[in-house]
């Protein structure tokens, strides 16, 4: 059964994930649910009633397996644009902007991707289809490319979602367009002015902060669905609540997502030292708070209780993602099939206007997923967090590793406020007529 014991204060965390459920109690509890688990009867009335008042022994919720590799049908067309970028962000995963030679999309792959994408959503009982735009650059810096295959979906599929990872440092023209066009956008910001300024200066080294609060604004006029993605360092740490703050006062964003960066510079991804890892959890909670008085939904990736997967990410099963020497890649963050670390990345290509699979080389990254989520048994972020995104695994070691430090705090201190809210025990699964409702 689903059930971790999780060190709290002086106590525990008694936490069954698939029933979202979590409590406090003492050793003496925990020893009685494993005698109970190992089919020895406790015999405890008090204990017994609680248990069962809680739902402790019922069946938990399913997780789907991933599909087999041979079935994978992408509905999610991703186009990785270009390397070309107005910022020089100081952490960038891509050292975005900086390559000796300009790498760009073309547009036969792109409609090669799109059309498959289509194809298959027709073909799987019309599940939704989108279109995203990402890169490891600025996507809207390939402007036309961005707008043929816009116009491309919207004539071919009025349904299909449109949605993009941008920098927000925008054109006029660039602005009211997506704001016209585009059902949501993942905009990154990184909180108040002066960690923006430091953290994200355009080409020059000059601000950007002004530039993107305007394409916020834009955003908020247009009504449009979007949610901000926030990065940390550790020079920055100590003012994420005050950008949470910032961001809650000043935009309309639903959702803000704040991360600790991955790379110790430009291009290199690193895992996160110990004592940052502390420092990003604890500001992450106090920024969480924050959200929440807001009516704002803020998260850290690898945290998230109230989901159940078989996978951090589900990019290599959704997505067709295609970079612009044409490889299919598996990962948003591969944007081209000669990085030294693409290989396992990369699941096949598009030649003369044809998608090609590469089927055994999807099953394999998807049993190396498996394996490495297999690893992560023990850690009670299992059911969640799954192992890790599988770029930052790279630099990272299930339990030991700086990330599962972030992971493991932050979801430990998320059920103990969610303990409290629910006056000691968080029960995330309600009982309605209908039977039990997630
Ligand atoms: S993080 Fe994004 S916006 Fe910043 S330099 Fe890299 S590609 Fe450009
Ligand atoms: S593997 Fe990680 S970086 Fe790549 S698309 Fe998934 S979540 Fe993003
Ligand atoms: S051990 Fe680390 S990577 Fe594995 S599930 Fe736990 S937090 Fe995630």
């Amino acid at each position: 059964m689903d059930f971790y014991a999780i060190p709290f204060e002086d106590q525990h965390i008694l936490y069954r994930p698939l029933r979202r459920l979590a409590f406090v109690g003492n050793a003496g509890l925990i020893s009685y649910v494993r005698e109970q688990q190992a089919g020895r009867s406790g015999g405890n009335e008090e204990i017994d009633t609680f248990l069962d008042s809680v739902g402790f022994w019922r069946p938990g919720l399913s997780c789907d397996p991933a599909p087999n590799a041979e079935d994978v049908r992408p509905t999610q067309a991703v186009l990785l644009m270009t390397n070309r970028c107005n910022l020089r962000c100081t952490y960038c995963y891509a050292d975005g902007g900086a390559a000796a030679k300009v790498e760009q999309l073309a547009w036969e792959p792109a409609k090669a991707v799109i059309d498959a994408v289509l194809a298959n959503a027709t073909d799987t009982e019309n599940q939704q289809s989108g279109l995203t735009f990402h890169g490891g650059g600025e996507p809207t810096l390939h402007w036309d490319l961005l707008e043929r295959a816009v116009a491309y979906v919207r004539d071919r599929s009025p349904s299909c979602s449109i949605s993009c990872s941008s920098n927000g440092v925008w054109s006029d023209r660039k602005r009211e367009f997506i704001c016209e066009h585009f059902d949501n956008v993942s905009l990154s910001m990184d909180g108040v002015e002066a960690v923006q300024n430091a953290q994200r200066p355009s080409t020059g080294g000059r601000s950007s902060f002004s530039s993107v609060m305007e394409s916020i604004a834009g955003l908020d006029e247009g009504e449009v669905d979007y949610g901000i993605r926030m990065t940390v360092l550790p020079e920055s740490v100590d003012q994420v609540a005050d950008g949470v703050r910032f961001l809650c006062e000043n935009t309309s964003a639903a959702t803000i997502q704040i991360e600790p960066t991955f790379t110790s510079s430009r291009g290199t991804y690193a895992d996160l030292a110990e004592d940052f890892a502390d420092a990003f959890a604890s500001n992450f909670m106090e920024a969480w708070r924050a959200g929440v008085a807001a009516n704002r939904q803020v998260y850290y990736s690898g945290a998230r209780p109230w989901v159940v997967s078989c996978a951090f990410c589900l990019a290599p099963v959704k997505a067709l993602c295609v970079t612009p020497d044409a490889k299919l890649v598996t990962c948003f963050e591969v944007f081209s099939g000669a990085l030294p670390q693409a290989s396992p990345f990369v699941v096949g290509y598009v030649r003369e206007g044809r998608v090609e699979h590469d089927v055994p080389a999807l099953r394999a990254f998807l049993a190396e997923t498996n394996r490495r989520r297999e690893s992560c048994r023990q850690c009670f972020c299992y059911w969640h967090c799954c192992g890790d995104c599988m770029t930052r695994r790279e630099v990272s070691a299930p339990m030991t590793s700086g990330r599962c430090r972030v992971t493991r705090e932050v979801t430990r201190q998320l059920l103990a406020s969610y303990i409290a809210e629910g006056d000691g025990v968080w029960m995330g699964i309600r009982e309605t007529e209908q039977g039990e409702s997630p």
